[in-house]
Protein backbone atom coordinates (compact mmCIF):
# COMPACT_ATOMS: atom_id res chain seq x y z
CA UNK A 1 0.00 0.00 0.00
CA UNK A 2 1.41 3.22 -0.70
CA UNK A 3 -1.18 5.94 -0.64
CA UNK A 4 -2.37 7.35 2.72
CA UNK A 5 -6.10 6.75 3.40
CA UNK A 6 -7.94 10.14 3.78
CA UNK A 7 -6.46 12.69 6.71
CA UNK A 8 -7.59 16.41 7.42
CA UNK A 9 -4.42 19.27 7.80
CA UNK A 10 -3.56 21.79 10.32
CA UNK A 11 -1.13 24.02 10.09
CA UNK A 12 -0.16 25.21 13.43
CA UNK A 13 0.63 28.88 14.02
CA UNK A 14 1.99 28.76 17.16
CA UNK A 15 2.77 26.28 20.03
CA UNK A 16 -0.52 27.29 21.59
CA UNK A 17 -2.60 26.75 18.60
CA UNK A 18 -0.34 22.92 18.18
CA UNK A 19 -1.82 22.15 21.58
CA UNK A 20 -5.06 23.21 21.05
CA UNK A 21 -5.45 21.40 18.36
CA UNK A 22 -3.35 18.27 19.64
CA UNK A 23 -5.70 18.52 22.55
CA UNK A 24 -8.19 16.51 20.04
CA UNK A 25 -8.61 12.83 19.36
CA UNK A 26 -6.82 11.23 16.25
CA UNK A 27 -4.72 14.33 15.77
CA UNK A 28 -0.99 14.22 15.35
CA UNK A 29 1.95 16.17 15.02
CA UNK A 30 3.88 16.61 11.38
CA UNK A 31 7.67 17.94 11.46
CA UNK A 32 9.80 16.77 8.62
CA UNK A 33 7.56 13.93 7.82
CA UNK A 34 10.08 11.35 6.79
CA UNK A 35 9.29 8.65 9.24
CA UNK A 36 5.60 9.28 10.01
CA UNK A 37 4.43 10.16 5.82
CA UNK A 38 6.37 6.64 5.21
CA UNK A 39 4.28 5.15 8.02
CA UNK A 40 1.26 6.26 6.66
CA UNK A 41 1.99 5.22 3.17
CA UNK A 42 2.41 1.87 4.59
CA UNK A 43 -0.99 2.62 6.98
CA UNK A 44 1.35 1.93 10.08
CA UNK A 45 -0.27 4.91 11.21
CA UNK A 46 -3.71 6.64 10.04
CA UNK A 47 -3.77 9.89 11.97
CA UNK A 48 -7.19 11.78 11.45
CA UNK A 49 -5.65 14.92 11.39
CA UNK A 50 -2.26 16.27 10.99
CA UNK A 51 -0.80 19.52 12.92
CA UNK A 52 1.73 20.85 11.42
CA UNK A 53 4.71 22.36 13.27
CA UNK A 54 7.07 23.36 10.48
CA UNK A 55 5.99 27.42 10.94
CA UNK A 56 7.00 27.20 14.42
CA UNK A 57 9.87 29.35 14.48
CA UNK A 58 10.11 29.36 18.10
CA UNK A 59 11.06 25.58 18.64
CA UNK A 60 13.96 26.24 15.79
CA UNK A 61 17.10 26.92 17.88
CA UNK A 62 20.37 25.32 19.07
CA UNK A 63 22.03 27.76 21.79
CA UNK A 64 23.76 27.33 25.27
CA UNK A 65 22.23 29.11 28.24
CA UNK A 66 22.76 28.76 32.26
CA UNK A 67 25.06 25.92 32.03
CA UNK A 68 22.78 23.71 29.04
CA UNK A 69 22.51 23.15 25.86
CA UNK A 70 19.22 23.91 24.23
CA UNK A 71 18.03 22.46 20.76
CA UNK A 72 14.69 22.88 19.96
CA UNK A 73 12.61 20.11 18.81
CA UNK A 74 12.30 21.29 15.46
CA UNK A 75 15.75 22.29 14.74
CA UNK A 76 16.69 20.18 11.77
CA UNK A 77 19.10 16.85 11.79
CA UNK A 78 21.32 19.48 9.15
CA UNK A 79 20.78 22.16 11.64
CA UNK A 80 22.75 20.26 14.69
CA UNK A 81 25.29 18.47 12.19
CA UNK A 82 26.64 22.70 11.27
CA UNK A 83 26.14 24.07 14.73
CA UNK A 84 29.31 24.69 16.05
CA UNK A 85 28.17 25.30 19.78
CA UNK A 86 26.79 21.86 20.07
CA UNK A 87 29.75 20.02 18.01
CA UNK A 88 32.03 22.04 20.32
CA UNK A 89 30.82 20.45 23.50
CA UNK A 90 29.66 17.08 22.28
CA UNK A 91 31.56 16.36 19.13
CA UNK A 92 29.14 12.87 18.98
CA UNK A 93 26.47 15.13 18.23
CA UNK A 94 28.63 15.36 14.57
CA UNK A 95 29.77 12.20 14.62
CA UNK A 96 26.26 11.09 14.42
CA UNK A 97 24.94 13.49 12.36
CA UNK A 98 27.41 13.00 9.72
CA UNK A 99 26.02 9.28 9.35
CA UNK A 100 22.04 9.72 9.95
CA UNK A 101 20.31 9.62 6.20
CA UNK A 102 21.57 11.74 3.42
CA UNK A 103 21.49 15.22 2.82
CA UNK A 104 18.12 15.41 2.15
CA UNK A 105 16.78 13.59 4.69
CA UNK A 106 18.78 15.28 7.31
CA UNK A 107 17.79 18.88 5.76
CA UNK A 108 14.26 17.99 6.81
CA UNK A 109 14.17 15.77 9.26
CA UNK A 110 14.11 17.01 13.06
CA UNK A 111 15.19 16.15 15.97
CA UNK A 112 12.44 16.15 18.08
CA UNK A 113 10.35 14.14 15.17
CA UNK A 114 13.91 11.12 15.73
CA UNK A 115 13.22 11.39 19.61
CA UNK A 116 9.49 10.88 19.12
CA UNK A 117 9.11 8.40 16.47
CA UNK A 118 11.58 6.19 19.06
CA UNK A 119 12.56 4.02 16.45
CA UNK A 120 14.73 1.11 17.80
CA UNK A 121 17.31 2.13 15.25
CA UNK A 122 17.05 5.76 15.45
CA UNK A 123 21.06 7.08 16.24
CA UNK A 124 19.13 10.55 17.96
CA UNK A 125 17.80 8.24 20.84
CA UNK A 126 21.46 6.87 21.54
CA UNK A 127 23.10 9.50 21.42
CA UNK A 128 20.53 11.63 24.12
CA UNK A 129 21.10 8.82 26.29
CA UNK A 130 24.88 8.87 26.36
CA UNK A 131 24.78 12.53 26.95
CA UNK A 132 22.00 12.11 29.71
CA UNK A 133 19.72 14.88 28.33
CA UNK A 134 16.44 16.03 29.58
CA UNK A 135 13.07 16.15 27.30
CA UNK A 136 10.78 18.93 27.92
CA UNK A 137 7.19 18.41 27.08
CA UNK A 138 5.01 21.20 26.72
CA UNK A 139 1.15 20.83 27.68
CA UNK A 140 -1.91 22.85 27.74
CA UNK A 141 -1.13 23.10 31.91
CA UNK A 142 2.26 23.97 31.23
CA UNK A 143 6.32 22.16 30.64
CA UNK A 144 7.36 18.72 32.03
CA UNK A 145 10.69 17.44 32.26
CA UNK A 146 11.56 14.22 31.35
CA UNK A 147 15.14 12.47 31.63
CA UNK A 148 15.96 10.89 27.97
CA UNK A 149 16.53 7.50 29.74
CA UNK A 150 13.03 7.36 30.39
CA UNK A 151 11.20 9.32 27.18
CA UNK A 152 11.28 5.94 25.28
CA UNK A 153 8.96 3.61 26.61
CA UNK A 154 9.60 0.84 23.80
CA UNK A 155 9.93 0.53 20.03
CA UNK A 156 7.33 3.55 18.45
CA UNK A 157 5.97 4.34 22.32
CA UNK A 158 7.30 7.45 23.93
CA UNK A 159 5.74 9.05 27.54
CA UNK A 160 4.44 11.82 25.23
CA UNK A 161 0.30 11.83 26.18
CA UNK A 162 -2.16 13.23 23.85
CA UNK A 163 -2.38 16.75 23.80
CA UNK A 164 1.31 17.05 24.35
CA UNK A 165 4.16 17.75 21.97
CA UNK A 166 8.44 17.70 22.69
CA UNK A 167 9.44 20.70 22.77
CA UNK A 168 13.36 21.13 23.91
CA UNK A 169 15.84 19.02 24.21
CA UNK A 170 18.75 20.04 26.97
CA UNK A 171 21.74 18.57 27.69
CA UNK A 172 24.01 19.25 30.74
CA UNK A 173 27.23 21.25 29.93
CA UNK A 174 30.24 19.62 31.71
CA UNK A 175 34.26 20.92 31.64
CA UNK A 176 36.32 17.91 30.95
CA UNK A 177 33.73 15.54 28.81
CA UNK A 178 34.69 13.98 25.66
CA UNK A 179 32.64 12.26 23.43
CA UNK A 180 32.28 9.74 20.03
CA UNK A 181 29.90 7.73 17.72
CA UNK A 182 30.87 4.77 16.39
CA UNK A 183 28.26 3.30 13.32
CA UNK A 184 28.15 0.21 11.15
CA UNK A 185 25.34 0.64 8.39
CA UNK A 186 25.45 -1.65 5.25
CA UNK A 187 25.90 1.42 3.04
CA UNK A 188 26.29 5.37 3.25
CA UNK A 189 22.93 7.26 4.26
CA UNK A 190 21.57 3.21 6.10
CA UNK A 191 20.17 2.77 9.37
CA UNK A 192 22.43 1.18 11.48
CA UNK A 193 23.52 -2.90 11.89
CA UNK A 194 24.76 -1.64 15.41
CA UNK A 195 26.51 1.70 16.48
CA UNK A 196 27.51 2.90 19.93
CA UNK A 197 28.19 6.18 21.42
CA UNK A 198 30.19 7.16 24.45
CA UNK A 199 30.44 10.41 26.64
CA UNK A 200 33.73 10.24 29.01
CA UNK A 201 34.14 12.69 32.17
CA UNK A 202 37.61 12.48 33.47
CA UNK A 203 39.36 13.91 35.97
CA UNK A 204 43.12 13.20 35.61
CA UNK A 205 43.03 9.94 34.29
CA UNK A 206 39.95 8.70 36.43
CA UNK A 207 36.58 8.45 35.00
CA UNK A 208 34.37 9.93 37.02
CA UNK A 209 31.17 9.64 34.64
CA UNK A 210 30.61 7.70 31.49
CA UNK A 211 27.61 7.56 29.35
CA UNK A 212 27.17 4.54 26.67
CA UNK A 213 24.57 4.64 24.56
CA UNK A 214 23.70 1.81 21.61
CA UNK A 215 21.90 2.15 18.61
CA UNK A 216 19.47 -0.84 17.14
CA UNK A 217 20.82 -4.09 19.68
CA UNK A 218 17.49 -3.34 22.15
CA UNK A 219 19.73 -2.14 24.80
CA UNK A 220 16.98 -0.73 27.48
CA UNK A 221 16.29 3.09 27.01
CA UNK A 222 19.55 2.72 24.65
CA UNK A 223 21.45 2.32 27.83
CA UNK A 224 24.80 -0.02 28.54
CA UNK A 225 24.38 0.51 32.20
CA UNK A 226 26.47 -1.98 33.39
CA UNK A 227 29.22 -0.76 31.19
CA UNK A 228 29.11 2.41 32.39
CA UNK A 229 29.20 1.03 35.89
CA UNK A 230 31.84 -0.84 35.40
CA UNK A 231 33.97 2.13 34.38
CA UNK A 232 32.59 4.98 37.09
CA UNK A 233 35.62 5.33 39.03
CA UNK A 234 38.45 3.34 37.22
CA UNK A 235 40.97 4.41 34.97
CA UNK A 236 40.77 5.38 31.14
CA UNK A 237 42.99 2.70 29.83
CA UNK A 238 42.59 0.56 26.46
CA UNK A 239 41.60 -2.77 29.32
CA UNK A 240 38.99 -0.98 31.02
CA UNK A 241 37.35 -0.15 27.75
CA UNK A 242 37.81 -3.34 26.33
CA UNK A 243 35.82 -5.02 29.67
CA UNK A 244 33.09 -2.31 29.67
CA UNK A 245 32.43 -2.94 25.79
CA UNK A 246 32.60 -6.70 26.89
CA UNK A 247 29.71 -5.70 29.15
CA UNK A 248 27.54 -3.97 26.72
CA UNK A 249 27.48 -6.52 24.24
CA UNK A 250 26.55 -8.97 26.63
CA UNK A 251 23.70 -6.72 28.25
CA UNK A 252 22.24 -5.95 25.04
CA UNK A 253 19.45 -8.06 23.34
CA UNK A 254 19.70 -8.06 19.07
CA UNK A 255 17.76 -9.76 16.87
CA UNK A 256 18.60 -11.43 13.96
CA UNK A 257 17.46 -9.59 10.71
CA UNK A 258 17.90 -8.97 7.09
CA UNK A 259 21.13 -6.39 8.34
CA UNK A 260 22.68 -9.29 10.09
CA UNK A 261 22.73 -12.34 12.65
CA UNK A 262 22.93 -11.76 16.51
CA UNK A 263 26.22 -12.75 17.11
CA UNK A 264 27.44 -10.27 14.64
CA UNK A 265 25.80 -7.97 16.07
CA UNK A 266 26.94 -8.29 19.54
CA UNK A 267 30.59 -8.36 17.70
CA UNK A 268 30.01 -5.07 17.08
CA UNK A 269 28.57 -3.58 20.05
CA UNK A 270 31.84 -4.78 21.77
CA UNK A 271 34.07 -3.32 18.73
CA UNK A 272 32.42 0.03 18.25
CA UNK A 273 31.89 0.67 22.19
CA UNK A 274 35.69 0.33 22.27
CA UNK A 275 36.13 2.63 19.86
CA UNK A 276 33.64 5.16 20.88
CA UNK A 277 35.38 5.05 24.42
CA UNK A 278 38.46 5.11 22.97
CA UNK A 279 37.98 8.22 20.81
CA UNK A 280 35.84 10.20 23.86
CA UNK A 281 38.46 10.00 25.99
CA UNK A 282 41.18 11.16 23.70
CA UNK A 283 38.73 13.77 23.22
CA UNK A 284 38.15 14.37 26.97
CA UNK A 285 42.09 15.19 27.08
CA UNK A 286 42.93 11.52 28.32
CA UNK A 287 47.26 11.21 27.73
CA UNK A 288 47.15 8.62 24.75
C1 LIG B 1 15.60 7.36 3.65
C2 LIG B 1 15.68 7.62 5.13
C3 LIG B 1 16.82 7.23 5.82
C4 LIG B 1 16.93 7.46 7.18
N1 LIG B 1 18.07 7.08 7.81
C5 LIG B 1 18.20 7.32 9.12
C6 LIG B 1 19.40 6.95 9.83
O1 LIG B 1 20.35 6.43 9.26
N2 LIG B 1 19.44 7.19 11.16
C7 LIG B 1 18.42 7.80 11.83
O2 LIG B 1 18.53 8.00 13.03
N3 LIG B 1 17.30 8.18 11.19
C8 LIG B 1 17.16 7.96 9.87
N4 LIG B 1 16.01 8.34 9.22
C9 LIG B 1 14.92 8.99 9.99
C10 LIG B 1 15.10 10.50 10.04
O3 LIG B 1 16.07 10.77 11.04
C11 LIG B 1 13.77 11.25 10.38
O4 LIG B 1 14.02 12.58 10.23
C12 LIG B 1 13.26 11.08 11.78
O5 LIG B 1 12.99 9.76 12.04
C13 LIG B 1 11.90 11.75 12.01
O6 LIG B 1 11.99 13.12 12.02
P1 LIG B 1 10.85 13.96 11.31
O7 LIG B 1 11.04 15.36 11.70
O8 LIG B 1 10.83 13.63 9.87
O9 LIG B 1 9.53 13.41 12.07
P2 LIG B 1 8.08 13.06 11.53
O10 LIG B 1 8.15 12.00 10.51
O11 LIG B 1 7.36 14.30 11.16
O12 LIG B 1 7.43 12.50 12.87
C14 LIG B 1 7.84 11.28 13.43
C15 LIG B 1 6.95 10.99 14.66
O13 LIG B 1 7.25 11.91 15.71
C16 LIG B 1 6.10 12.70 16.06
N5 LIG B 1 6.62 14.04 16.32
C17 LIG B 1 7.45 14.75 15.53
N6 LIG B 1 7.81 15.89 16.15
C18 LIG B 1 7.17 15.90 17.35
C19 LIG B 1 7.16 16.80 18.45
N7 LIG B 1 7.88 17.94 18.46
N8 LIG B 1 6.40 16.48 19.52
C20 LIG B 1 5.66 15.34 19.55
N9 LIG B 1 5.64 14.45 18.54
C21 LIG B 1 6.40 14.72 17.46
C22 LIG B 1 5.15 12.58 14.87
O14 LIG B 1 3.81 12.75 15.25
C23 LIG B 1 5.45 11.15 14.40
O15 LIG B 1 4.76 10.24 15.22
C24 LIG B 1 15.87 8.11 7.87
C25 LIG B 1 14.73 8.51 7.18
C26 LIG B 1 14.63 8.28 5.82
C27 LIG B 1 13.40 8.73 5.11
Amino acid sequence: MQVPSHVEYERATSVEHALALLGRPDHRVLAGGHSLIPMMKLRLAQPGVLVDINGLAELAYIKENGGQLRIGALARHADLLDSKIAGGRYPIFHDAERVVADPIVRLWGTIGGSLCQADPSEDLSAVFAAVRATAVIRGQDGDREVPVREFHLGPYETVIAPGELLAEIRVPVQPGTGSAYEKVARRVGDWSVAAAGAVLQLDGQTITEAGIGLTAVAAEHFVAAEAEDYLRGKPATEQNFGQAATIAAEHCHPVADQRGPEDYKRHLVAELTTRALRRAAARAGAPA
